[in-house]
């Protein structure tokens, strides 16, 4: 604040001239503190994965399951950081100040902005790395996404830490983070030229996928479809899947909760747990149909590469059995009867939960052409 003002017997700082901490603090920063109005528009654009839009818009609104968070709530008796011992583990200090959160921003923030990056308002915070913070960052470029990135996989990190259940997906937070950018851009169909070609040489284009139903829609043929999903209270991850004969007619729904993991991890679950059931019931013609690309091109790769997810192991093994079966993606669109029926999944269980008829909420007519 200017040295020199007249005293005044009201506060100057707001214009009800009644003091808050609020106009205190937009007084002493010079900044305004963002409104939430313009936030949640730009929460809303952001156009990375679904679960991490909305771990920031729960992480504005201060909803995240944190210690601080379960003790106002009476699950916990204890707010402390169980990573670095911090009195207080609040979102704030999970994705800015724990030192892995600090270890990781100081590798992408110019040094001359640390400090005032990460001890600004959350909200304006989050709102600025959405919206414009070109001038912070040492390369812009895509920033929206990895900031997005980053965030969610310091609090993924924290969970393995919490439940003692470590990632598969091994590397540090930015590593994580730049592939999940990387798949990001990959779906948008907006990566490095090598990588589209890359992908279109896997068949997985959309055009090839209906050409392929076209001719699969013979008598004996099942389609399987599969999706990922997460429980927005705590981020673990579901999946769910369903089988339909050739005139899709509805054989088998399966939903399952998995617990914390990746999203790639949870995708693979998804389409094992599908294809398990289809051989239970003995099917042996069947088109397997994800909107996910990375684990249509995995499917697809005439081996696996070093490090590559257990489940993916398991994923493949169950495609090399002796039966008919294609992969295909499908747009997500599409694919959306997989997706409700993995937000089905409820946790009690680690054990499937079978539909041998649609779920009673299900109305079957949303779901067009036993494909989508
Ligand atoms: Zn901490």
């Amino acid at each position: 604040m200017e040295d020199f003002v007249a005293d005044t017997d009201y506060w100057t700082g707001s214009v009800q001239w009644e003091f808050t901490v609020k106009s205190a603090y937009e007084l002493r920063c010079g900044a305004t503190v963002c409104d939430d109005g313009k936030l949640w528009q730009t929460i809303h654009n952001y156009k990375g994965l679904q679960r991490i839009k909305i771990f920031l818009w729960l992480a504005c609104l201060g909803r995240v399951l944190t210690n601080s968070e379960r003790v106002r709530r009476h699950l916990a008796e204890n707010a402390n950081c169980i990573v670095c011992g911090a009195l207080v583990e609040d979102v704030n200090h999970v994705v800015r100040w724990c030192p892995q959160a600090i270890g990781a921003w100081s590798s992408v923030i110019k040094l001359s902005f640390l400090s005032r990056f990460l001890s600004m308002d959350f909200k304006e915070w989050v709102h600025m790395n959405l919206s414009d913070a070109a001038r912070m960052v040492s390369n812009p470029d895509n920033w929206d996404l990895l900031f997005g990135a980053i965030c969610w996989n310091l609090w993924l990190g924290r969970n393995a830490v919490v439940f003692d259940n470590p990632l598969e997906d091994r590397g540090t937070v930015l590593e994580r983070s730049r592939r999940l950018v990387e798949r990001c851009l990959m779906a948008f169909g907006t990566a490095a030229p090598e990588l589209v070609v890359q992908m279109r040489n896997g068949a997985t284009g959309c055009t090839a996928t209906e050409l392929k139903l076209q001719q699969c829609m013979a008598e004996g043929w099942f389609f399987a479809n599969s999706d990922a999903g997460c429980r927005i209270e705590d981020g673990s991850a579901t999946c769910g899947g369903v089988i339909r004969n050739h005139e899709g007619r509805w054989v088998r729904g399966i939903t399952k909760f998995i617990g914390v993991c990746s999203a790639l991890e949870a995708e693979a679950w998804g389409a094992y747990m599908i294809l398990l059931v289809a051989r239970n019931l003995g099917i042996n013609r069947i088109v397997l149909l994800l909107d996910c690309m990375e684990v249509v091109r995995l499917a697809n790769l005439e081996y696996l590469p070093p490090g590559a997810l257990t489940i993916m192991m398991y994923f493949r093994e169950i495609l090399s059995y002796d039966w008919c079966i294609e992969v295909h993606h499908i747009d997500r669109k599409r694919n959306r009867l997989a997706h409700d029926l993995a937000k089905l999944a409820d946790g009690s269980s680690l054990c499937p939960i079978h539909f041998p008829h649609p779920p009673d909420s299900f109305v079957m007519s949303d779901y067009a052409n036993g494909i989508g």
